[in-house]
């Protein structure tokens, strides 16, 4: 495998949705540790020529309004440590949220390269989350509709120069 890509990011701003398309059937498998199977699912993706191990960041969606801040730092962290890059996801339709702003921290904060992607983001809807994306501080966003399978493309261009 060329490299390793997690995909990072609050709940429900369509991580699994992307990680299902880039993955599809060939869902691979994961680590032993009680608990990690669930929170951190990992896969070969293809995209384009490229293959690569993608890892979802799930096991948020669980976690209660309390527990949401601990549970995602430590998780965003584990995946960050066995990744060369992070894809980071925001919801273009609801545009930057305060939990955005704690992940994309946590990316500055441990360095690495990082893409940064502005999810749902089929329609004009989408137009004013977009703008607010650059405001993460992590470099122009991605426009993607991980549903839709928009966006597929500028994402393959970012990547290929990692494999
Ligand atoms: P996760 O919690 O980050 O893994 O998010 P999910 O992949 O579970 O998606 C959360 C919701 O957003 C689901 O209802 C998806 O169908 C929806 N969703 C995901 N990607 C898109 C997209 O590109 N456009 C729209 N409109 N909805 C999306
Ligand atoms: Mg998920």
């Amino acid at each position: 495998m060329t490299f390793t890509l997690a995909i990072v990011g609050r709940p429900n701003v369509g991580k699994s949705t992307l990680f299902n398309r880039l993955v599809g059937k060939r869902l691979a498998l994961v680590d032993d540790q009680p608990g990690v199977t669930r929170d951190l699912r990992e896969g070969v993706a293809r995209l384009g020529d490229l293959r690569f191990t993608v890892i979802d960041t799930a096991g948020l969606e669980e976690a209660t309004d309390d527990s949401l801040p601990g549970r995602m730092r430590k998780l965003t962290e584990r995946a960050v440590d066995m990744a060369d890059v992070c894809l980071m996801l925001m919801d273009a339709r609801v545009g930057v949220t305060p939990v955005d702003e704690a992940v994309a921290e946590i990316l500055r904060r441990r360095g690495g390269r990082v893409i940064l992607a502005a999810n749902k983001a089929e329609g004009r809807a989408a137009d004013g989350g977009l703008i607010e994306a650059y405001s993460l501080g992590l470099g122009e966003p991605i426009r993607l509709s991980a549903e839709h399978g928009e966006g597929l493309n500028d994402l393959l261009s970012q990547l290929m120069p990692l494999s």
